[in-house]
């Protein structure tokens, strides 16, 4: 451990514990095993002049020679003769190297030693102010990093507007606890920590939404190259902070975070069909879908839906061609509640009412409000035996987004349950009309009945419909 110390010349001896520091350390001399402290903090260490001889240091076993100059280390030898404050001298074991290793001992001997004079060394609570432990300063403690994070990560992923499965992908994202073939094979699912798409690494969270090859090919198309080097070097909870809690907008008029939350999900099921389905898609497929559920999931929750002057004149319903039935359908969502309704009616081109329908359908966005409406009233047409059938809806949304290229992959079960009825047997027109043309369907939706899912069917008008029907036909061409 400890070998015979150096000495410089008099009148200034300065006293050496030299120890073996392998390459960075001085000669180990005979002594064996480990060392107590690092050089650096035996250089650290305040120096002290020796007044007695006769004693040796317990950790380095070297003798003490009045005059010369020794580290601190010396003090804890027993009955010390240095000149060192006594608080320093008689309290601390000396054989502190047999039980702590060398890295621990600096550590403690920085500490003040216990006072007999002061009283009895106890153990105290330092969180709180009287230095007892109590569970409140406990768990605050605990959470204090993130009470004092003005910026938390989890604050933006809670406000992303999605769905809420979606924000808990992006929680568990930011903790790593997806479950990604190595955190599978932690838990003995699998014995191949491989990613499935690129078979090139181990799959941890980072590499499977960010760092995969087919990842690079997604982030590349949106990513301007400028950027590219920062996006990829961060670490994961800096990468997600970094693009979850920002209001740029993308190339796309869409704001970033939720281009970005997006790319993440639908990435993210790609890949679990890759590996559960045996049924992935391209990575620019993926990144296309992305793209239209961001369009689709801005344009629900984020443009607050306008609502109907009841004051504003109406324009004439536009009448389907002879041989045509018109299929008129609106939602309503209650900004306060965020309950639901739709409602619509079928008419002839001479605006005989045929039937009407309204509905609650619990609490959801406008969008999928409409697209409610759209799909009860396809279905009623349906049944009611229609061929030819102009459907008039005032959002645009809706048109868009069943013309959208990719609108058969998206993952809306609503979207999906259209278009199967699209295709079938029948001609379907479907136009946009303005809102203040569409007053009867969007009162029908004020009809329904909040306490029930079920479908109110009517066969003949409702009493309350009787003044706008009579608008809308005397407004028809002769
Ligand atoms: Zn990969």
């Amino acid at each position: 451990m400890a070998d015979t110390p150096a000495q410089t010349q008099q009148p200034r001896r300065i006293f050496y514990v030299v120890f073996n520091l392998g390459d960075d350390g001085a000669d180990s001399g005979n002594k064996s095993g480990p060392v107590p402290v690092s050089r650096a903090s035996i250089e650290a260490m305040p120096r002290i002049k020796v007044e007695e001889s006769g004693s040796d240091c317990s950790i380095c076993l070297e003798e003490f020679e009045v005059d010369e100059e020794a580290t601190i280390l010396k003090n804890f030898q027993k009955n010390s003769q240095t000149s060192s404050p006594k608080s320093n001298v008689n309290s601390w074991t000396p054989k502190l190297s047999m039980i702590f290793t060398a890295d621990a001992i600096p550590h403690i001997i920085g500490v003040k030693p216990p006072d007999p004079h002061v009283g009895p060394d106890t153990c105290i609570w330092r969180w709180t102010g009287h230095n007892d432990f109590d569970l409140k300063s406990a768990y605050y403690r605990w959470l204090q990093p993130v009470l004092e994070d003005p910026n938390p990560l989890w604050s933006h992923i809670w406000r992303i507007q999605v769905p809420q499965r979606i924000r808990c992908f992006l929680w568990l994202a930011g903790r790593q606890k997806l479950m990604t073939n190595m955190e599978r094979c932690k838990h003995a699912l699998t014995d191949d920590p491989l990613c499935p798409l690129c078979r090139d690494a181990e799959e941890f969270v980072l590499h499977a939404l960010r760092d995969c090859v087919n990842m690079q090919r997604i982030w590349k198309q949106v990513i301007p190259r400028s950027l590219l080097l920062t996006f990829f070097s961060k670490p994961m909870k800096d990468w997600l902070r970094q693009n979850l809690c920002t209001n740029i907008m993308s190339h796309i008029n869409i704001p970033w975070k939720l281009v970005f939350t997006l790319i993440l999900w639908q990435s993210w099921k790609n890949r679990n069909d890759a590996m559960f389905a045996a049924n992935s898609e391209s990575p620019d497929y993926v990144l296309s879908r992305s793209i239209g559920l961001a369009h689709y999931y801005y344009d629900g929750w984020l443009q607050p839906q306008p609502t109907i002057n009841p004051s504003m004149p109406s324009s004439p319903w536009i009448s389907p061609e002879p041989g045509w039935l018109c299929l008129n359908v609106d939602g309503v969502v209650s900004l306060n509640t965020g309950k639901a309704s739709i409602g619509g009616l079928l008419r002839d081109h001479s605006g005989n009412f045929i039937f009407g329908f309204s509905k609650f359908i619990g609490c959801t966005n406008s969008l999928h409000a409409e697209l409610w409406s759209l799909l009860v009233g396809l279905q009623l047409a349906w049944a009611h035996g229609v061929d030819l059938l102009q459907v008039q809806t005032d959002c645009r949304k809706v048109i868009q987004l069943l013309q959208e290229p990719h609108v058969d992959s998206y993952s809306i079960s609503l979207v999906h349950s259209i278009r199967q009825l699209w295709r079938k047997a029948w001609f379907i027109d479907i136009i946009w009309t303005p809102r203040s043309d569409n007053k009867t369907a969007d009162k029908l939706a004020k009809l329904a009945d909040l306490s029930s899912f079920d479908t109110t069917f009517f066969s003949t008008p409702h009493a309350e419909l009787h003044d706008i029907l009579v608008s809308d036909n005397l407004a028809l061409p002769l």
